[in-house]
């Protein structure tokens, strides 16, 4: 029982924020006081457990956990480790997550023990200063120890950048060679205006993909690979050192139509677009009925509302199609 949106895309993939808490505050994802969801409001992990599962019986074959930060919600192995019987099942073809590696020193092992394998750790610096800027109260070398001990435990890194203007832009080939040297991957990603309209404004920060990628000719010869995961990443191989490079560029190319995925919240809100406001609510459904049937209802509804594409646009010099939630909201 595949679901397929009206625009024919089969959702395979689920994005699952566990918490919109975090111990870190980057600057372009949360502001500093940030009011966080009752405890309440949450759905429980067996809540979070029977969702997922109702999700993968209609068709989800790769499931990526995020948030706010997932590795502070408590007791989150749990449902890791109740994630790997459909793993062994067959059922699910991936688990993955992202983080921003301040817990991994800790949880690299078990994470691997749960079935996890491939990791997506954010990290816009190397330097210990501006690290603590970007990020108001991350400790770069907490991260890196976090790093080590996940290639210790056999996970492979993906490590997401975000490209900031007059930030990181004179460490983008420090970043790679760092990548290149550990055997990790890298991803730029496009700061996205999200956020509070009023002060904080992402166009200040805006360094296109395009001309980080320009910056990157300069040195390097680039292969566009045809390499598609169904998301915004596109990627290149960097012929010098044989690296790949992806970048995610929401605001210079589209890549809606390929879409195959949908984000659900904490308190089981299902987005279908990261980049539209509209939003339905499963945990109701959830809830209100421990058949499923009801939930699967919903499911579909809500897929069946999906739009085409999402809006957003710096081209005229605004920063049209601004969300007004913040990325910690969706998580990514
Ligand atoms: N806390 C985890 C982490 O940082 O990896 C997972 C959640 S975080 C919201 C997921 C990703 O969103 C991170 O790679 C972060 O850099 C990115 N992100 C947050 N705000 C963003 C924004 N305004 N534009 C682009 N990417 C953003
Ligand atoms: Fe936390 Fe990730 Fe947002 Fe940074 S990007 S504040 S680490 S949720």
């Amino acid at each position: 029982m595949d679901l397929i949106d009206p625009f024919q895309r089969a959702i395979t993939y689920l994005r699952l924020s566990v918490t919109d808490r975090c111990d870190f505050r980057c600057v372009y994802c949360m502001s500093e006081q940030m009011t966080f969801l009752p405890k309440k409001e949450l759905l429980s992990l067996e809540e979070l457990d029977r969702l997922t599962s109702t999700f993968i019986s209609m068709g989800v074959k790769k499931l990526r956990i995020t948030g706010g930060e997932p590795l502070v919600r408590r007791d989150i192995m749990t449902f890791f480790n109740a994630m790997g019987r459909h793993l062994e099942s067959g059922a699910l073809e991936e688990l993955c997550v992202t983080t921003n590696g301040s817990q991994l020193a800790r949880f690299a092992q078990p994470l691997y023990d749960a079935g996890v394998r491939r990791i997506n750790v954010s990290i816009d610096t190397l330097d210990e200063a501006k690290f603590a800027e970007i990020t108001r109260w991350g400790r770069l070398a907490q991260v890196l120890k976090g790093l080590d001990a996940a290639q210790a435990a056999g996970l492979k890194i993906k490590l997401n950048a975000v490209a900031l203007k007059g930030f990181n832009e004179d460490e983008l080939f420090s970043l790679l060679a760092f990548c290149h040297e550990r055997g990790m991957e890298i991803t730029f990603i496009e700061v996205m205006p999200m956020g509070d309209l009023g002060n904080e404004n992402r166009l200040d920060q805006y360094w296109p993909l395009s001309d980080l990628r320009a910056r990157l000719e300069e040195r390097f010869t680039l292969t566009d690979l045809s390499r598609r995961t169904g998301g915004p990443a596109r990627y290149v191989r960097v012929n010098e050192t044989g690296q790949s490079v992806g970048f995610i560029t929401p605001l210079t190319h589209n890549f809606c139509e390929s879409c195959n995925r949908v984000r659900v919240t904490c308190t089981g809100e299902i987005y279908t677009c990261l980049g539209q406001e509209g939003k339905s609510d499963l945990r109701a459904p959830l809830r209100a009925s421990t058949d499923d049937e009801l939930l699967q209802g919903a499911i579909r509804a809500a897929i069946g509302l999906k739009p085409k594409g999402h809006d957003f646009d710096y081209s005229r010099g605004v920063s049209d199609g601004q969300m007004t939630r913040h990325m910690s909201h969706t998580g990514g």
